[in-house]
């Protein structure tokens, strides 16, 4: 199994040194050359396996020779041994033919844990046997912090800095990235906002000398095995509800395009999904792409789900690529144009986005009003990110065709939201409860990139 970048002009990979790699060297990110085929009978025997069992035999066809067949299964195992539930991804019942997908019983209450969690122990096989330190360098705007932060603490050849912005993440998510004691976690809190602690980031990434110098390596969402995590769920989900025999839709609130796009590599390896439905809050500029075809930035506005407060999303990308014939010069065109304000697609690339994908848009009131009639319907409470797929969902339920919701995140980290809209405050789950009263560990760094790179160098094991 080979890798390709989006921009065609970065060498070919394999496995690990595209997970290790993170980025391609032009800019582009990487897929596989070639989608893995999983044939009917195959996808049938998924039923009532353990979702252990189903991410193995998911993921397998993917990693080539980079991990054996026993370590990749050990792999899988712990990675979702701490689960707060035996089902890893429990399907529950909205409505008729709605279905919400739960995906956060992770350690951090957010679907960011399936990919996390193994991808810990992925870069850690690897770095033992290739005897190599490196130093994990993210901005968070929350929960790929705190998920990064859980998956890494305590391994030994990884030290983890996480930027975030000071003051302005949720008490929950700030309290999961500085209370773990690890002497290779580094949460830091920058007077600055998750623009400027991106922007750092991507600086340092650009900096060749300081890049070889601390061995630096990404694990946002356009990291490919972090994508290759997320295609699991919508197999089971999917055999759950009757795939391969009958089809099935999914709707996901989308920022950065890494989970939706999980789902069109499901499709793409042969599993009968319908619509893939893009749910988008009121930073729309993927239902807008999708109805206009104009990709046009039109500047990010703060909201009750900020995990998808995005503007520019990294693996829309992918989806690119693929419907420019896999062009990697036209790609780069786009990107090009993208940085100045833009792009229009050509009618043969938007009508091939739609055979696959369809979009809407949730603003404000309407995900607090969701939010309160799933409680009143149902009794379940969703969370806001939830609530802005749940309402594009509802809008185009098919009595045909299944149409599942993904939860990407559990109530309690957004209690203050969820609260205002029941009248309830979501309690964090007994395995955490007592994270309010753990004693936090974060350095204050100013918006500084020599400031950053200083306290990097000085503060990683070596
Ligand atoms: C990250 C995140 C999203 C967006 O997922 P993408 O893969 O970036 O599209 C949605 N909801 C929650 C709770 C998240 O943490």
């Amino acid at each position: 199994m080979r890798y390709v970048s989006t921009r065609g002009q970065a060498p070919e990979l394999i496995f690990e040194d595209t997970m290790l790699t993170g980025l391609a060297r032009d800019g582009g990110l990487y897929v596989p050359a070639a989608v893995p085929h999983i044939d009917a009978r195959d996808i049938r025997a998924l039923a009532g396996v353990p979702y252990e069992e189903a991410a193995f035999r998911v993921i397998r066809p993917f990693v080539g020779e980079t991990f054996d067949e026993a370590t990749l299964r050990r792999l899988i195992e712990d990675a979702y041994r701490d689960f707060g539930h035996a089902a890893r991804a429990p399907l529950v019942q909205l409505a008729p033919g709605h279905f919400l997908l739960e995906l956060f019983h992770g350690p951090t209450l957010a679907f960011k844990d399936f990919a996390m969690q193994l991808i810990g122990r992925m870069f850690q096989e690897v770095l033992t046997r290739r005897k190599q330190r490196i130093t994990i360098v993210g901005a968070t705007s929350g929960d790929t912090g705190s998920a990064a932060i859980e998956a890494f603490r305590g391994l030994e050849n990884v030290d983890v800095f996480i930027l975030f912005p000071y003051g302005r993440v949720s008490d929950v998510q700030r309290r999961q990235m500085t209370t773990p004691d690890e002497a290779n976690v580094h949460a830091v809190a920058v007077d600055g906002d998750f623009d400027d602690c991106q922007a750092a980031v991507k600086e340092m990434f650009a900096d060749a000398t300081f890049r070889d110098e601390v061995g630096l390596a990404a694990v946002n969402s356009i990291n490919w095995a972090r994508v290759l995590a997320q295609t699991v769920y919508y197999f089971t989900a999917a055999v759950a509800l009757g795939a391969p025999h009958r089809r099935v839709s999914f709707t996901v609130p989308t920022g950065n395009f890494g989970d939706i796009f999980a789902g069109l590599i499901a499709k793409r390896m042969g599993l009968p999904i319908d619509r893939l439905v893009v749910a988008t809050n009121r930073n729309d500029i993927l239902h807008r792409t999708l109805t206009s075809g104009a990709h046009q930035k039109a500047g990010v506005a703060p909201t009750i789900s900020p995990s998808m407060d995005i503007e520019v999303s990294s693996n829309f990308e992918r989806a690119l690529f693929e419907v420019y014939d896999r062009d990697g010069p036209a790609v780069s065109q786009l990107m090009f144009e993208l940085r100045a304000g833009g792009f229009d697609l050509s009618q043969g690339a938007l009508a091939r986005l739609r055979e696959d994908f369809d979009s809407g848009r949730c603003d404000e009131d309407e995900t607090a009003a969701t939010i309160t009639r799933v409680r009143r319907e149902t009794g379940q409470i969703i969370c806001p990110h939830t609530a802005v797929g749940a309402k594009v969902a509802a809008e185009r339920l098919d009595p045909a065709v299944p149409m599942v919701t993904l939860a990407t995140a559990h109530p309690a980290k957004f209690p203050d939201a969820v609260e205002r809209a029941t009248g309830h405050r979501p309690p964090l789950p007994p395995r955490m409860a007592d994270l309010m009263e753990r004693p936090e560990r974060v350095v204050r760094a100013p918006n500084d990139l020599t400031a950053l790179k200083t306290l990097i160098r000085e503060r990683r094991s070596s």
